[in-house]
């Protein structure tokens, strides 16, 4: 959490959207305005949040459950989707303000959250120290008497509302997926790709799999898509970003961004610089596919919106490559 002195310093901008069905789709505001969210559920007296943001987004969520009058207590549960910390983040701090919650986790990432002190070597690794500072604000330990692992198909009793955990390999191998039965929605983490509402003014939205390192599999991820269709689902809900409900289009775009992804980096696989040339190349392609479905964005607005994740997925596909 920022603090500053005693004082709790809240972000000027708290970004909120109620979805309906107890749903509030809620901007964690890592580094800009519509990158990451995190979701609030809430049914009668109880309420959970999937994913948390960062330890700097800790203030946004509880000023949000101040605003919707929810008390602290009844938070029950906080569910990252895995525990990148974009999504992670937030889970250790925010559970020192929430005095009732319990941690629902994938059996992978529970000793992550219990001991962060891997978690932050492997971001540090990733996004050097100034950076880790000031996107992720560190970590905080989870008592281990509060962790509730999920393993594949474990369903949870939400207050009458049934939650279902599904294990979604590809992205990471912490990765669930949270099927809500009531609005037939999934909360997909970072396994149904990332797509910015931004950059969906035209014909074809863009999407794309967030390749981070160092769990990049291209085959079980599209196993894992494939059996969150098998649920039919009639909306996703991404933390980058947001509620989409065109699900078989952005299944068909993912799916082909996947192997095209694989596919370019193989081709860079012996070159000088691949990772550079990677990114320049999956950076591209971005740019000339909104341009032919006539996004309306002009190309340097497109470059500062997704430029940072292209370097980081060529980041992970140069993993892939030298590992796999
Ligand atoms: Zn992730």
């Amino acid at each position: 959490m920022q603090k500053k002195g005693n004082t709790t310093v809240l972000p000027e901008e708290v970004y909120f959207e109620d979805l309906g069905n107890g749903i509030t789709c809620i901007d964690t505001m890592l580094q800009r305005r519509g990158l990451a969210s995190c979701y609030l559920i809430e049914q009668e007296e109880m309420a959970g949040f999937i994913d948390t943001g960062t330890n700097n987004s800790i203030p946004i969520l509880l000023e949000v459950l101040k605003r919707k009058k929810i008390p602290r207590e009844n938070v029950a549960y906080i569910m990252p989707t895995h525990v990148h910390l974009d999504h992670a983040g937030g889970t250790g701090g925010l559970m020192q303000e929430l005095p009732n919650a319990e941690l629902i986790v994938h059996p992978r990432g529970a000793r992550h959250m219990i001991d962060p002190s891997k978690l932050e070597q492997g971001s540090l690794a990733v996004y050097g120290e100034t950076a880790y500072a000031k996107r992720f604000g560190g970590l905080i330990p989870v008592d281990p008497g509060r962790v509730i692992e999920a393993a594949d198909e474990f369903e949870m009793d939400f207050n009458g509302r049934k939650l279902l955990f599904l294990d979604t390999q590809g992205h990471a191998k912490h990765h669930y997926c949270v099927f809500d039965e009531q609005t037939q929605g999934l909360f997909t983490g970072d396994t149904f790709g990332a797509s910015y509402p931004e950059l969906n003014w035209g014909r074809a939205p863009l999407i794309f799999p967030p390749t981070t390192p160092i769990h990049f599999d291209p085959a079980a991820w599209y196993e894992s898509l494939k059996r969150l269709m098998s649920l039919d689902p009639k909306r996703v809900y991404l933390t980058h970003f947001g509620m989409h409900e065109n699900v078989p289009d952005l299944y068909t775009q993912l799916r082909l961004t996947i192997k095209d992804y694989a596919e370019t980096a193989q081709e860079f696989k012996s070159s000088d610089n691949s990772e550079r040339r990677i990114a320049d190349s999956i950076l591209q392609s971005a740019i000339n596919h909104l341009l032919d479905q006539q996004c309306g964005v002009d190309v340097e607005t497109i470059k500062s919106l997704i430029g940072g994740d292209m370097k980081l997925n060529a980041q992970g596909l140069q993993y892939w490559l030298e590992n796999s």
